[in-house]
């Protein structure tokens, strides 16, 4: 296997690429123009932070434009390279093809450690950089459209939005600039746990099909499974917290510092207040520390969940892997090495670009909200719960029978903002996966699922090239 410091993850996308589009019949020149990145915008800044002056390396890359606009998360870590932009860029653009969300792919980086600036420091490195992005054309709502990525949040996205607003003061959609904002700002109910609701729909999903499972020796549901999560951001807190809440037993947590196991299980909540008190999720009573956060990946488990970075499972530890489901809640946990070994252990991996997609989904959500200028739910919700009470009424007198009030107020209810989106985010994952799952059992010769994905997306996009037509 290629060692870290030669890795390349656009690489190793456009290797998973490779592979999948043999399986597909399109013009060679229409699969060339997919895989590359349309446009590339590596900047340099200055910012002065306490009494010097700092060069801030930042990017944004827009993958492809097939439909417009571009959409992606920005990323704030100290790795941030072009390489990396452009992967997650090109990820970006499959993951919408498949949940079919109408979006080209993008992504954006910020080369620093956002530990090491204070909130005040933090703002002007945004604002600046949300102002190099509008000289250059590089955002707006119909344009490219940000949203939060690792080590970004609703407050980041609220600086942007609004940098972009006084920017472009009287830009009626100016709202949907950016997704992931706070509520208050224009955000939609929903967008934060997002992701992690989406690769428990998607785990779930798969774990839900007999033919699956009997492969894997497993029984269907999630009830009992045994989880491990690696990475409690707000993907992996969120999954963890979804699991547990449908019956999984979750045997192992990781962070930077280490890991820690219990085959009785842990509660994710508790655990989570005892590394913000203590700074560090070992030491956790009734738990074994593990030494490395990588330890974790090996543990005998039914569902791994890789939800930190990138080149986590590799050609050097994917033969320890022990799970029997990895779902992909980051973005390229495993390296097209691991991937080989894998399948050849006939471990069940759900890829990425399909499996994390609930983030960019509800973000979709979020931004049709800003171009409607109206609340989900708003419309509807009242006129809902008139005509299910008239239903109900109706019932009663016909039936001479009375329905218990706890049940007649949860049946009457009218839809809110945030059912909506959890509904419509079940059906877009669900839907995703039988897509995916279909195509996979139609090409007995595919030989993963995230080839399957691929080829999905490949379909799709290349579709979109073929109505559009390619400019003469
Ligand atoms: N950063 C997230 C991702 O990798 C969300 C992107 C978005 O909402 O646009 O999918």
């Amino acid at each position: 296997m290629s060692s870290l410091h030669e890795y390349s993850f656009f690489g190793a996308v456009e290797k998973s690429f490779d592979k999948a589009a043999a399986f597909t019949s399109w013009d060679p020149g229409v699969l060339e123009q997919i895989k590359q990145c349309n446009a590339v915008y590596r900047m340099h800044f200055p910012v002065k932070v306490g009494d010097k002056i700092e060069v801030i390396k930042a990017y944004r890359v827009q993958h492809s434009h097939h439909k417009t606009p571009c959409k992606g998360g920005i990323r704030f870590a100290t790795n941030v390279n072009l390489d990396e932009v452009m992967a997650l860029a090109a990820l970006m653009t499959y993951k919408c093809a498949i949940v079919n969300v109408p979006f080209g792919g993008a992504k954006g980086g910020i080369s620093i450690d956002p530990k090491k600036y204070s909130a005040y420091e933090l703002e002007k490195i945004t604002r600046r950089y949300t102002a190099e992005l509008i000289k250059k054309n590089f955002i707006g709502p119909g344009i490219d459209v940000p949203a939060p990525d690792y080590g970004t949040g609703e407050r980041e996205m609220s600086w942007i939005l609004d940098t972009y607003g006084s920017m472009r003061p009287g830009e009626i959609d100016a709202l949907g600039c950016v997704t992931g904002k706070p509520v208050t700002q224009g955000g939609v109910r929903g967008r934060k746990e997002a992701t992690g609701l989406g690769v428990f729909y998607g785990v779930r999903e798969v774990c839900g099909m007999k033919d699956m499972m009997n492969r894997l020796g497993l029984s269907t549901g999630i009830q009992g499974k045994r989880v491990v999560v690696q990475g409690l951001g707000n993907v992996g807190y969120h999954s963890a917290k979804f699991f547990e809440e449908a019956g999984a037993k979750i045997i192992g947590l990781a962070e930077f510092e280490g890991a820690i196991f219990s085959e009785k299980g842990l509660n994710v909540d508790e655990v989570f207040a005892h590394r913000q008190k203590t700074k560090s999720i070992l030491n956790f009573p009734g738990a074994t520390n593990l030494k490395t956060n990588a330890e974790a990946l090996e543990l005998e488990c039914d569902i791994l969940i890789p939800a930190a970075l990138e080149n986590v499972i590799n050609g050097e530890n994917a033969g320890r892997v022990k799970a029997k489901i990895i779902g992909e809640a980051a973005n390229g946990p495993l390296t097209p090495e691991a991937d080989e070994i894998l399948v050849k252990k006939n471990v069940l991996v759900i890829p990425d670009m399909y499996l994390n997609a609930g983030g960019v989904t509800v973000s979709y959500f979020e931004w049709l909200k800003n171009l409607s200028h109206v609340r989900y739910g708003r419309m509807e919700k009242r006129f809902t719960e008139n005509l299910n009470s008239q239903l109900l009424n109706q019932m009663e007198s016909l039936s001479g029978k009375r329905i218990d009030p706890q049940d007649k107020e949860e049946i009457m209810q009218g839809p809110e903002e945030i059912d909506l989106v959890r509904s419509g985010l079940e059906e877009t994952m669900i839907t995703a996966t039988r897509e995916i799952i279909d195509c996979w059992q139609k090409n007995k010769a595919i030989p993963d699922m995230r080839t399957a994905a691929y080829v999905v997306a490949i379909d799709k996009v290349a579709t979109s090239y073929a109505e559009l037509g390619i400019f003469p």
